[in-house]
């Protein structure tokens, strides 16, 4: 049982958890939305936990990482991930969704690493947790954990070379997974959970203090310039781009394809990097050098090629139909068009 391991200092740590949920909702069971602005909160003053939700909101949406608030009562900070969903719901704008849900999920994930480091139970408490979130059931091993095979193969990331399985040390149907390893995977759970969260909870009918934080946090959402491009895109790079649009945290071997894509025909770097602007996990300094990479202007100094539609077959990115007739790379796209 989880609850045996946690307590509300792990609550506030892991507020996605169903366990942390109710156990909010169990100490707050007069609180309902209209009720935000007035009543104390578990004997808190409702502006500080306003103020908690507002610090935690407009941080995670305009950086990418919720603030761990270790300052603030561990209660006061579970109730404003509550509120913060609310207010995020409201919204009901998808780039805010995934963006807060990283947030979030990248914030327990530096809390599950410290675990590990600092706790002398943290492996026992991490390993519970995941437990919880993804059903999987991990043995520890050395300095690290051991994952069943089929859990692997779902939740590894795909098209990067050192999680492919023939580099992997797997034993007895067990795949060796590293504390960092696990983490990632821990930060993509806790991001789908809480999304699928969101899109599951009724549209909330908000109004008073919280209705201004909903308007905050527009403001902190990343906005692109927004570019009109001619010519049509290859169905999988088009595909990417509108995932993308709509804050899908979409794989490395995606974001690959469009910056190959776009930099051989001819975007300039700093127009890739603004499409990236709406990706939940976006930095602007690391997308920067990773596209200025991918076009030749920093490191070797090669530019990279496209993927072959062969390739983007293998890592389940073709999206191929009638317009793509036989060709064999992106970049042909259109220049083999039939004529109708
Ligand atoms: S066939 Fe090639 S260009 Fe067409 S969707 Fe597949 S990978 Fe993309």
């Amino acid at each position: 049982m989880l609850q045996e391991f946690l307590g509300i200092e792990d609550y506030a740590k892991y507020p996605f958890l169903p366990e942390s949920i109710s156990y909010a909702l169990k100490r707050n069971p007069g609180l309902t939305i209209d009720k935000i602005d007035s009543i104390e909160i578990m004997g808190f003053d409702p502006g500080d936990v306003l103020d908690a939700t507002r610090k935690r909101l407009v941080t995670g949406i305009r950086t990418g990482v919720s603030p761990k608030m270790d300052d603030v009562h561990h209660d006061v900070s579970l109730v404003s991930f509550i509120i913060s969903m609310i207010a995020v719901r409201f919204t009901e704008d998808q780039v805010i969704y995934s963006r807060f849900a990283i947030a979030e999920a990248r914030r327990s994930e530096s809390y599950l690493l410290e675990e590990i480091e600092k706790n002398p139970r943290g492996r026992e408490i991490v390993r519970a947790i995941f437990e919880r979130i993804s059903g999987v059931k991990l043995d520890q091993f050395d300095k690290g954990f051991l994952m069943p095979l089929p859990y692997y193969m779902r939740f590894s990331v795909k098209g990067e070379e050192s999680w492919k399985l023939v580099n992997r040390w797997v034993y007895m149907g067990n795949v060796y997974v590293k504390h960092s390893e696990l983490a990632h995977m821990f930060r993509e759970i806790s991001m789908n959970m809480i999304v699928e969260r969101l899109k599951n909870m009724p549209k909330p009918n908000i109004k008073g203090s919280l209705l201004s934080l909903v308007k905050e946090i527009e403001e902190a959402k990343p906005k692109p310039r927004t570019f009109v491009y001619t010519g049509k895109m290859p169905p999988c790079v088009d595909y990417q781009i509108n995932q993308l649009k709509q804050g899908v945290n979409i794989p490395h071997s995606a974001r690959f394809l469009i910056a190959t894509y776009l930099t051989n025909i001819g975007w300039n770097p700093d127009d890739i990097v603004e499409l990236f602007r709406t990706a939940p996990d976006f930095n602007e300094r690391i997308t920067k050098y990773q596209v200025m990479q991918i076009s030749g202007s920093k490191g070797s100094g090669t530019k990279y090629m496209v993927p072959s539609c062969e390739k983007l077959l293998a890592l389940h990115l073709c999206r191929r139909d009638e317009t793509c007739d036989n060709i064999k790379n992106p970049l042909q796209y259109g220049r083999f068009r039939k004529q109708t």
